[in-house]
């Protein structure tokens, strides 16, 4: 079957029997929208192969079980198929979705793979098969905050005259350069597929580009010096550019890497073949793709190593690419530290995380109008004032209009319930879609990436995105997910996502209440339960009860 082309109904007419069903299959459609999806036509919408249905098919099949879903149904969806219809009550999601999920004993990739390839399962990542990916913006902010706490750390201030070098312009990785920019850094961005490179520069995401090193470091030594901010997209492999850049002794102050690397077979990009052989190989010997792709991360993480040890500040940034260099024998990998325990785990404890929303209604002005209430909202948050204004300006939207800012336990349910009062009141012009991201505090277990180091020791304590998808559903969330092998890759992750809808009913209010606070809420007792002080004093000022602990 051809592709379609898809694009999310705008406006106020409803195709399906309610707005939480309608808001579901408008973000479906948003996640398949060529503007918002990396590779639409195969259903990829990011992550490597994230995909938001199994097949187009099942796609089809999703969208009319939407239509036709009462507003006391839910509907089930196993990887990507609607496989169940069953009456609940209007308080209950209307639906649920378990995404790439396997037995722990064979949760490998090869299994992955050999079940997808019989049409039983499919790749999940975290907002593509959750319904609530809102292009690169969605990770915008977070590497915003990510590399600003960088720059406050290392180097008392922001990363103004300083050279950033990273791997990728991928959904996610395609932030860098505006992330980096935004800080006051010059970043070199090695990529390998020109198309990537072109979409960046086309959302302004990427200021220039070349497929020479030569030029792209005269122009970053340039900018280094006037200390102007600059992002130049290289044309490359980063296994072979880093290692270059060692051998001419070009030691960066930041390097990290965002390629697709927690996929061996689909996502990275083994040296030394165009993009067309690589496909090719993956094709006919997909053993050999293995072998020369982790081979190939083995050499570019052994750079970065080199570079930390010449004084370069190296991190992970989430895509697991130190498990695989420690298989092509890189014994020392984990010397390079996660980006979660160094800059992101304080605001974890606090519930703080990505917070996301969509205007159903398809007109700028709505996100316009929640910036603003936002703003009032909260008016001693000079980092949120900042990012806002910022994101204002400099982010172009992909898709339905959506907006992200970090916000905590408490501010969450406050920012709902106003967004509730701007449908009811009329003040915009179409119900709000309100989620998150799986870089999260309280839905995931995660021992490369967001449980990294945890203070107990309890990285791989899988409980906690379970309880997190259940409590989010007894509280009436609109959708919840559970997934496996989101950002680190199958094997590596188990992680819970919900999406609720703020439709301006009374009924809306209550459950944004709840769910606004169980899902923060479980980031702060997650946190208080492996022995954080600060998440501690925080659940008793906040009056989270913790038995034992705070009650
Ligand atoms: P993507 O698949 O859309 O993009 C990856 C990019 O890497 C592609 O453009 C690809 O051409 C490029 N690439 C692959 N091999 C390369 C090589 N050897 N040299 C240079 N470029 C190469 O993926 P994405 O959505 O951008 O995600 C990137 C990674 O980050 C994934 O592993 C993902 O799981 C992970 N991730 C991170 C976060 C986070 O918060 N940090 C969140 C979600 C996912």
């Amino acid at each position: 079957m051809n592709a379609p082309e898809i694009r999310a109904p705008r406006g106020t007419a409803l195709s399906c029997k309610g707005w939480p069903q309608e808001a579901a299959l408008r973000m479906l459609m948003n996640n398949l929208d060529p503007e918002v999806a990396e590779r639409p036509q195969d259903l990829v919408v990011y992550g490597g192969t994230g995909r938001a249905a199994r097949s187009w098919p099942d796609y089809h099949r999703i969208v009319a079980s939407l239509k036709s879903l009462a507003a006391d149904e839910t509907l089930l969806v196993q990887s990507g198929r609607a496989q169940a219809i069953f009456k609940t009550h209007e308080d209950a999601p209307r639906v649920l979705l378990a995404n790439s999920l396997l037995v722990p004993k064979w949760a490998t990739l090869a299994e992955h793979e050999r079940l997808s390839a019989l049409g039983l399962t499919m790749y999940g990542q975290m907002t593509a098969g959750s319904w609530i990916y809102i292009g690169t913006q969605g990770i915008l902010q977070g590497t915003f905050e990510t590399f600003a706490a960088c720059g406050q750390t290392h180097f008392g201030g922001d990363l103004r005259g300083r050279l950033v070098v990273t791997g990728g312009l991928g959904g996610m990785g395609g932030a860098q350069p505006l992330a980096a920019t935004m800080n006051g850094a010059a970043i070199l961005c090695v990529e390998v597929d020109p198309q990537r490179i072109e979409r960046r520069l086309q959302h302004k995401y990427l200021m220039r580009s070349t497929t020479d090193l030569d030029e792209a470091l005269r122009w970053l030594d340039e900018a280094r010096k006037a200390k102007e901010p600059l992002s130049v997209g290289l044309l490359g492999n980063c296994a072979t550019v880093l290692p270059e850049l060692v051998r001419r002794g070009v030691i960066p102050d930041v390097v990290t890497d965002q390629t697709s690397a927690h996929d061996e077979l689909h996502g990275y990009v083994p040296d030394n073949m165009s993009l067309e052989a690589a496909a090719e190989l993956r094709r006919s010997d997909p053993e050999e793709y293995v072998r020369r792709s982790v081979d190939a991360m083995g050499r570019h993480v052994a750079a970065m190593r080199a570079m930390q040890d010449k004084g370069a500040i190296a991190f992970d940034y989430g895509n697991n690419i130190r498990a695989q260099a420690v298989r092509a024998g890189v014994g020392d990998a984990f010397e390079i530290k996660g980006f979660v325990p160094l800059y992101i785990r304080p605001l974890f404890c606090e519930g703080k995380g990505p917070f996301r929303w969509a205007a159903l209604s398809g007109d700028p002005e709505d996100i316009a109008v929640t910036d603003r209430a936002v703003l009032e909202l909260f008016p001693h948050n000079a980092g949120l004032r900042r990012w806002i204004e910022l994101a204002r300006t400099q982010v172009k939207f992909q898709g339905l209009p959506a907006r992200i800012c970090w916000l905590g336990y408490g501010e969450r349910e406050r920012a709902g319930l106003l967004f509730n009062e701007l449908v009811r009141s009329g003040k915009v012009k179409a119900p709000i879609v309100i989620g998150r991201d799986h870089l999260d505090c309280g839905s995931v277990a995660s021992p490369n990436r967001e449980t990294e180091g945890m203070k107990d020791g309890s990285d791989a304590i899988g409980d906690w995105p379970i309880l997190n998808a259940m409590i989010n559903t007894a509280a009436g969330a609109t959708w919840v997910s559970v997934h496996h092998g989101g950002g680190v890759g199958i094997g590596y992750s188990l992680h819970a996502g919900m999406v609720v809808v703020a439709d301006g009913s009374e009924g809306a209010a209550r459950r944004l209440q709840r769910v606004l606070t169980t899902d923060p809420g479980m980031g702060v007792v997650r946190h208080v339960d492996a022995g954080y002080d600060e998440a501690l004093q925080f659940a008793r000022e906040h009056d989270v009860r913790v038995p034992g602990r705070t009650i």
